[in-house]
């Protein structure tokens, strides 16, 4: 029986993680699997119960389970914390505990969507892309940051560190997307500015050889930023550093419609996976029943093809989704200004009922 460990966090990521699990349920159901699930603390919630964003019970549970699906963490109450003990913390501890470096966020244009974007029905037509960032290495897991003199006044340091091993290994696994894909890769840097965008290209470039079959672009990351609103659909995967990848990300879930939308997956090199939407955990309006519960549940459908092999089922779901677009059913984040949209759990209903 296959194991899966829920971390809900805090905001909407309660409210989104029980949507997640009645889909699973459902699938498990129609399907005759059997999950088993199991609840842990991370984030503000952790930090509430524990007084640490990431207690050892949390690490222990995700070491031992087949997969992970998280809600989300942070919100303003813990704002005004001891920087060491923020709830973001636990979710890149998380990340560096269980050596997660691969994250892959795939942006598909939904059909019923077209029409009620801000962009254009032919630049929108179409777009099928897969973001593969950099999730263990770079500013974010620097040096610790700090406040000191420089030049005589008030200022700050924050260090951005890759080893080459690192960037080889989420390269690679760039690579072996494209193979299932459309067969492009586009890395993503700044090498006219920066040296660890150098050493970026050419390692792209080195392992690009082990991969004859797979084209090999680069691009600035300005530019990048610029072609996604411009053009999105000449891009297949698209590789980069940890948070050039974080902002190109945020940016082209727009291209779908909504960051209520986005599902991503994060792995590690003995393939277990913790899957969790793109968007953050939304506290303006959590505890309303009205989040988007469709990341998530795109999230346990990434869960099911990445970390179980179960590619009809993953299907299953997202065409569930789809279905459920095309009737119509609309969230505040889809609806249109005038209209009113529908529940967390009615938009769940709706996905479950065409399982
Ligand atoms: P983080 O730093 O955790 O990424 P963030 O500052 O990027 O968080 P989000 O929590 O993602 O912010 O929220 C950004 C905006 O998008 C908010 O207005 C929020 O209400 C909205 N939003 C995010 N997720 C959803 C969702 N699932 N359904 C509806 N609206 C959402
Ligand atoms: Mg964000």
């Amino acid at each position: 029986m296959k194991q899966i460990v829920l971390l809900p966090g805090d905001g909407i990521g309660p409210e989104i993680i029980r949507e997640a699990r009645r889909v699973l349920e459902s699938v498990a159901q129609a399907y005759e699997h059997q999950f088993c699930f199991k609840e842990a603390l991370i984030g503000g919630a952790a930090i509430d119960a524990t007084g640490q964003p990431l207690p050892p019970e949390t690490i222990e549970a995700c070491l031992t389970s087949d997969a992970i699906l998280l809600g989300a963490v942070g919100g303003p109450k813990w704002d005004s914390i001891d920087s060491s003990i923020r709830p973001e913390k636990g979710l890149l501890g998380i990340r560096k505990e269980l050596n997660l470096f691969a994250n892959l966020r795939p942006v598909r244009v939904m059909k019923p969507l077209i029409n009620e974007s801000a962009l254009k029905p032919e630049v929108l037509e179409g777009v099928d892309l897969l973001i593969v960032r950099e999730l263990t290495g770079g500013l974010y897991f620097g040096q610790p940051s700090e406040r000191r003199t420089v030049d005589g006044e008030d200022g700050v340091v924050d260090t951005l560190v890759y080893k080459k091993s690192e960037i080889k290994r989420i390269v690679h696994t760039a690579f072996e997307a494209a193979r299932k894909r459309q067969g492009r890769v586009l890395s993503v840097d700044k090498a006219n500015v920066l040296e660890s965008s150098r050493l970026w290209r050419e390692t792209a470039i080195e392992v690009g050889k082990e991969y004859p079959d797979v084209l090999l672009d680069h691009m600035l990351v300005d530019n990048a930023a610029m072609q996604l609103i411009r053009e999105p659909k000449q891009f297949d995967v698209v590789v980069t550093e940890n948070l050039f990848g974080d902002i190109l990300s945020d940016e082209a879930s727009m291209i779908s419609g909504s960051i209520g939308l986005l599902p991503s997956a994060s792995l590690n090199d003995r393939g277990l996976g913790l899957y969790e939407p793109v968007h953050g955990s939304a506290p303006d309006i959590a505890g309303t029943n009205t989040a988007n519960p469709l990341a998530a549940i795109a999230s346990a459908a990434m869960l099911l093809e990445h970390s179980f092999g179960l590619i009809e089922e993953a299907r299953t779901i997202e065409t569930a989704i789809e279905t459920a677009l095309i009737n119509g059913y609309r969230t505040n984040d889809l609806a249109s200004d005038s209209k009113k949209g529908i529940t967390t759990i009615e938009m769940t209903d709706a996905v479950i009922q065409s399982i």
